[in-house]
Formats: structure tokens, C-alpha cells, sequence
């Protein structure tokens, strides 16, 4: 089967085929975080998401380019640096080394390319400049200068709203609204007071960008008018994504991006995510709670991401279990091998793993499906491994595969007598708190290693884990 992916622009399962006339790179925009407070699992369900479509991509010999941008300027942010007098750049800052740090811990690879927003203002004015000068946008009395939705006759072409439901001349400011307010949008805000020293000069007056043209500007300054893919959770849908096409496409005249996917929203306990409910939890909560980020990761990527993800403590003692059969396999398979290569054997269940799992995943990233096929391939080979009919040539090249099929998963590979990932992890968080200056965590988490039977020693090649 090829590749395919549900595509929301068109609303189909589209073959994947990419710009690069080659067919080998492929470039990739995913929506960043907005950097005011610590990130939660619902967003780190779209950062996973989207880490494993960049793997399978990988995994398939495409060359990708990743970009994802940092939101450092935007309404939310600029309220907290009111309610709480910090200065914005150093808000940001924290909280982009702490989305970082939370990011290793899950195992999600970095961009190439992670550009901030207040470091592109002079790509964005240009962008407004050309939306002007072919009279699309407008500056209005208010000072601030927004994108006239009427003039773009594909407007709302990915959430599929019809041209009877705008309203020509009204006017949005701020950067979040629902459908009901379609509008036209704000591309650069004039200053007002709320907005304290948060302010930059443009042709237009002083003032700061609008969230949308953050992306347009960032996305096609890495990636070029025209690129593949661009993701995002999908509450992106519509304003945000709605309106970085039309600003794109009314600027270049040309097709902004070709494949959208959105992943679906993550309730906890099948309810919405809030912190009233109580049921709002940051990776850091629980990191506290005594689970891994590779627990939490395999939660979050192990349900097909078109799907709502119901999030639950019983769920992630789930995954811990789901791990545990996994590691617990590739060790006897590791035993099997001993120090056998893989030729010279039967390996029609390898191929056969390898093929299946590969099917599903090219079928929009069928995740759940690549799992219970795994998942088939260990009750299989557990029971011949358990009758001494696996060959060592053939569990080395079982383990081989598995070794690829890791690439995508991101969730290691045991090692004999070496830590295994969660305490790795553990030790990897004292690394990033000693580093943030954060003792008081930091020894916290070498007590925690130490309960777990690990010490860390310091030595002049870095860290070392000893069992204890
Ligand atoms: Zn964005």
C-alpha cells in the first residue's frame, strides 16, 4: 500500500507525495507552543503525534525538514507578563528550556529548526507589507491592521465555512475566537496600554504581531512558499491554520501547503481537560507521580491520532505493563541471538512482522494497528522462543527489525545490566535540574534513583549510572 494520510483540506485519505521533484525531502511545519506556562499532556499529544509522523516519514527514506516554531509574542502570554510584572523575555525563556526539557523526556526529536517569533518581526512586517500593497489588508481606525477575509475568495476552504456565514467588515482582535465570529482577522496589533513595553515599530505604528502571521512568516522563511506537510492539534483548525493559508496564499498567489493533519483532542477520564476539574496534569505532575516520560509516551502515541484519546492513571499503569512485556521479550530474544548474525536462516517472520507492521502505518499512521500486530508477533515468537525453536541467526535479525521498528516507536531498546530508560530518564531530569539550578528537584530525583536501586556518579566524561 502507499503511504497515505487523511488530509483535511480535502477531507480524503490522499497519497502522500512530495513538492521535492526528486521525491526525497520533505518539509515539515508543526505549531509550536505558546511559552506562558508549563505544557500539558493534551498539547504534548500533538507533539508526540507529530514525532511519530516525522519518524515514519523518516523510516520511509524521505529526508524531512522539520520546523516548529516558538510562540514568544501573543495575547496569552502578554497577559501573564501583566498579571505577574516578569518580563516577557524571561517568561518565555523559562518556559521554553522547560518545553525542552519535557520534550527529551518523552524522546521527541528536535526540529532543525525552531525559530522564535520576536526574531522573525521583520519577516512578518514584510509579509503585511505585500497583503497591503495588493489590498488585502487594511489598517483600520483602531491603528491595528487586519486581513480582509472578503477579498480572498478561498477563505475558509479548510474549515469548510461558506461564504454566507461572514460577515463583511467586522473585525477581530484578538488572536483566539470561534467560527460563530469569523472576521476579519488582525495581522498587526497597534499598541494600547495593556500591552506595556511589548511593542515594535512598523510602517504601520507601533505595535506587535498577530498569532497568525507568526506562522505564515516563520514557516515559508525555512520551508519556502509552497511545503508538505503542516500538523497541529485540532483545535489549530480554525482560526489559526484557516488563516496562515490565506495569508500565505494571498501573498504568494501560490498553494501554501499541501497535506494538513490535525490530531484529535485528549480528555482525562472522559472529560475535558480543565483545571477545575481537577484533571489537568502537566508532564512535570506526573513525572511526580513516579511515571516515565517512556510511559507517558507510549500513552500518548498508542492511540490512532484521528481518534479522541481518553487519558487515564489506569491507562498509563497500562502502558507501564504494555513496556514491561516488550523489554521482558527483547531480552530473551537478546539471550536467543547471543552473539549470532542474522544470516543464513529462516526469516519469513520477520518479513512478515516487518510487512504488517509497515501496512499499517502507511495507512495514515495506523499506530494502534502497528502495536497489535507487535503485539501478535511476541505471544507468537514467546511461545516458540519458549519450545528452543528460534534460531540465534533468527532472533538477531528479529532483533534487528525491532531495532528499526524502534526508530518509529522511540521507546528503546533494553540493554543487559545497563539502566533501564525510565531511570536513564530519571537521571537525565537531575541532569536538566542541577542545570536550571533546581537542587532542591535535583535531589529529589537522586533520591528517587536511589530508591529504584540506581546512584549517579559524577565523573570527569559526564554522569554515569552505577546499580547500587
Ligand atoms: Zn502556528
Amino acid at each position: 500500500m502507499a503511504l497515505r494520510f487523511f488530509n483535511t483540506l480535502t477531507r480524503s485519505l490522499d497519497d502522500f507525495r512530495p513538492l521535492d521533484p526528486g521525491g526525497k525531502h520533505v518539509g515539515l511545519y508543526t505549531c509550536g507552543p505558546t511559552v506562558y506556562d508549563y505544557a500539558h499532556i493534551g498539547n504534548f499529544r500533538a507533539f508526540t503525534f507529530e514525532d511519530l509522523l516525522r519518524r515514519w516519514l523518516a523510516y520511509k527514506g524521505y529526508d524531512v525538514l522539520h520546523v516548529m516554531n516558538i510562540t514568544d509574542v501573543e495575547d496569552k502570554i502578554i497577559r501573564k507578563v501583566c498579571e505577574t510584572g516578569e518580563p516577557m523575555k524571561q517568561l518565555t525563556e523559562r518556559y521554553t528550556v522547560s518545553f525542552l526539557e519535557d520534550c527529551r523526556a518523552l524522546n521527541v526529536l528536535p526540529p532543525q529548526h525552531m525559530p522564535r517569533a520576536t526574531g522573525h518581526i521583520p519577516e512578518m512586517l514584510r509579509l503585511i507589507g505585500v497583503l497591503m500593497e495588493k489590498g488585502v489588508a487594511y489598517q483600520a481606525a483602531d491603528k491595528s491592521v487586519y486581513f480582509s477575509i472578503t477579498k480572498f475568495p478561498h477563505y475558509g476552504q479548510l474549515k469548510k465555512i461558506d461564504a454566507g456565514q461572514m460577515r463583511p467588515g467586522a473585525r477581530v482582535k484578538q488572536d483566539e475566537y470561534e467560527k460563530e465570529s469569523v472576521a476579519d482577522f488582525a495581522l498587526w496589533k497597534a499598541w494600547d496600554e495593556a500591552d506595556g513595553d511589548i511593542a515594535w515599530d512598523s510602517p504601520w505604528g507601533r505595535g506587535r504581531p498577530g498569532w497568525h502571521i507568526e506562522c505564515s512568516a516563520m514557516s515559508m522563511k525555512y520551508l519556502g512558499e509552497s511545503f508538505d506537510l503542516h500538523c497541529g492539534g485540532e483545535d489549530l483548525v480554525f482560526p489559526h491554520h484557516e488563516d496562515e493559508i490565506a495569508q500565505s496564499e494571498a501573498a504568494t498567489g501560490k498553494p501554501f501547503v499541501r497535506y494538513w493533519l490535525h490530531c484529535a483532542y485528549l480528555l482525562v477520564n472522559g472529560q475535558k481537560m480543565s483545571k477545575r476539574f481537577g484533571n489537568f496534569f502537566t508532564l512535570r505532575d506526573l513525572l511526580a507521580k513516579g511515571y516515565t516520560g517512556r510511559e507517558l509516551r507510549y500513552t500518548l502515541i498508542s492511540e490512532h491520532y484521528r481518534r479522541p484519546l481518553n487519558f487515564t492513571i489506569e491507562g498509563l499503569d497500562g502502558a507501564r505493563s504494555s513496556l514491561a512485556r516488550i523489554d521482558e521479550f527483547l531480552v530473551k530474544l537478546q539471550d536467543a541471538a547471543g552473539s549470532s548474525s542474522s544470516d543464513s536462516s529462516d526469516l519469513s517472520a520477520v518479513a512478515r512482522v516487518t510487512a504488517e507492521f509497515e501496512s499499517a502505518l502507511d495507512d495514515d499512521l495506523n499506530i494502534s494497528a502497528a502495536l497489535g500486530v507487535l503485539f501478535n508477533f511476541i505471544r507468537d515468537t514467546n511461545k516458540r522462543l519458549a519450545s528452543n525453536a528460534v534460531a540465534p541467526a533468527e532472533a538477531a535479525a528479529m532483533l534487528q527489525a525491532w531495532q528499526r521498528f524502534d526508530t518509529v516507536l522511540g521507546l528503546g531498546m533494553p540493554q543487559r545490566g545497563a539502566a533501564p530508560p525510565e531511570v536513564v530518564a530519571l537521571a537525565e531530569q537531575r541532569q536538566a535540574a542541577r542545570k536550571a539550578k533546581d537542587f532542591k528537584r535535583a535531589d529529589a530525583l537522586r533520591d528517587e534513583l536511589k530508591s529504584r536501586g540506581w546512584v549517579i556518579e559524577d565523573t570527569p566524561a559526564g554522569p554515569k549510572l552505577k546499580k547500587l
